[in-house]
């Protein structure tokens, strides 16, 4: 778990649940093909956004309603998103 929030919701944070690592593949900016597997932070970064694609925001993926909180009331683990 871990808890992340946007910019597309101001002022807010939410637990969300997220592959521990995931294989990512795009193109550079010259058009060449590349993939890569990536982990950790950058793999909850790479969800996070991928989503955003596909018109999905973190509440949308929330553990449970009870795990959202306004930015002022949310004491405890690091912000990672
Ligand atoms: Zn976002």
């Amino acid at each position: 778990m871990g808890v992340e929030g946007c910019l597309s919701i101001p002022g807010y944070l939410g637990e969300v649940e997220r592959h521990a690592w995931v294989v990512v593949q795009g193109l550079d900016r010259r058009g060449k093909r590349w993939r890569k597997k990536v982990e950790g932070f950058l793999a909850r970064v790479f969800q996070h956004e991928i989503d955003h694609t596909n018109g999905i925001l973190y509440i949308d993926r929330l553990i449970s309603p009870d795990r959202f909180w306004k930015e002022e009331d949310f004491e405890g683990e690091e912000l990672l998103v």
